[in-house]
């Protein structure tokens, strides 16, 4: 079975619309979500506009802050100081990379938690940590939304998450022990990947190596959700990873998207799996929508 990211995205779209329908109507203004976009990265400012074109579509009022990477950690500071002090804004976030001269743990730190709809706050990550309400790291929780919408069973199954960050790895294992999984994470410095991923009935890789995951990593009828996105570049490495069609798309392209795990062994072990694109990648944003709408629900009281 193909989990299909871009249906439960959809699905969770049109969930959050009412509630900012209802919003509106006790509050008087609609959410408020800010964007500070610092720099110029190009991915960075594609995202931002993916972000704020769903924004626009489900009437979340969205402001961008840009500015270029002059910008000192104090200037920084200053932005998020005025943006946590502002009514109409529930929700900020800092997008991702910031330049290198300016410190983004205490860019990250200075957000008030209750604003933090990336959920990167260390008061967020502690609430995750203890089981409390507070505001989730998107992509993760966008994995269990998939997992939940498509009634895989996560209570008492032995689930590996590949991959320890703090955006994506670490709380994606807090979610899954919160559904009552059994969960192993797994790094770099893992000994006998192979062996401890074949545990796992709920396979989880975020790791950032194109098509890393292969057949010997999984086991048979296992749920794989592949978080990772990586570009193929070589003809070599799209040899390793593609079939003939998408092959043929390479060569006319040059470049294509693939996730961690190896597509054609994904296709042929798992009992479920999510594809690349079109599996994890869309619910990030739509579960931004989600979190901005909890948070200005919060703040207000509706
Ligand atoms: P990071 O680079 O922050 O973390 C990667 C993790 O993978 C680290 O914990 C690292 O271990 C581990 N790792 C690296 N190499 C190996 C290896 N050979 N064996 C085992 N573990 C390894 O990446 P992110 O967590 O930010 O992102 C992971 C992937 O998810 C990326 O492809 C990224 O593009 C994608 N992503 C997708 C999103 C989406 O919306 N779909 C959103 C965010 C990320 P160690 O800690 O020991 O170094």
């Amino acid at each position: 079975m193909i989990l299909n990211g871009n249906q439960v995205r959809d699905q969770i779209k049109a969930e959050c619309l009412p509630r900012v329908n209802q919003f509106i109507a006790s509050a008087g203004r609609p959410p408020g979500l800010a964007v500070v976009l610092v720099g110029d990265n190009s991915a960075s400012a594609v995202y931002v506009r993916n972000k704020t074109k769903t924004a626009e579509e489900l009437g979340i009022h969205h402001e961008t802050i840009t500015r270029d990477s002059s910008l000192t950690t104090e200037g920084l500071l200053a932005i998020i100081a005025d943006l946590n002090a502002r009514e109409d804004i529930d929700g900020i976030l800092i997008q991702l990379p910031l330049p290198p001269h300016v410190d983004s743990q205490k860019a990250l730190l200075a957000v008030a938690p209750e604003k933090d709809v990336d959920g990167f706050h260390p008061c967020n990550v502690g609430l995750l940590s203890t089981g409390r309400p507070g505001l989730r790291p998107c992509t993760p929780s966008g994995v269990i939304e998939i997992l939940k919408r498509y009634d895989i069973p996560i209570a008492g199954r032995n689930a590996v998450v590949v991959g320890r960050s703090d955006i994506v790895g670490k709380p994606m294992a807090m979610l899954l022990l919160q559904e009552n999984a059994t969960v192993t994470v797994s790094h770099s410095r893992t000994r006998d990947l192979p062996a401890i991923c074949r545990n796992a009935e709920i396979l989880v890789a975020a790791i950032g190596r194109a098509a890393m995951i292969t057949e010997e990593y999984i086991r048979p009828g296992a749920v794989v959700i592949d978080v990772g996105m990586n570009t193929v570049r070589t003809r070599p490495d799209a040899e390793r990873i593609f079939d003939a069609a998408r092959l043929a798309d390479f060569d006319k392209r040059g470049s294509l998207l693939v996730g961690d795990v190896h597509p054609g062994d994904m296709a042929k072990a798992a009992s479920a799996y999510t594809p690349v694109p079109g599996g994890v990648g869309p619910l990030t944003i739509a579960m931004l929508m989600r979190n901005t709408i909890e948070a200005a629900e919060r703040r207000v009281g509706v």
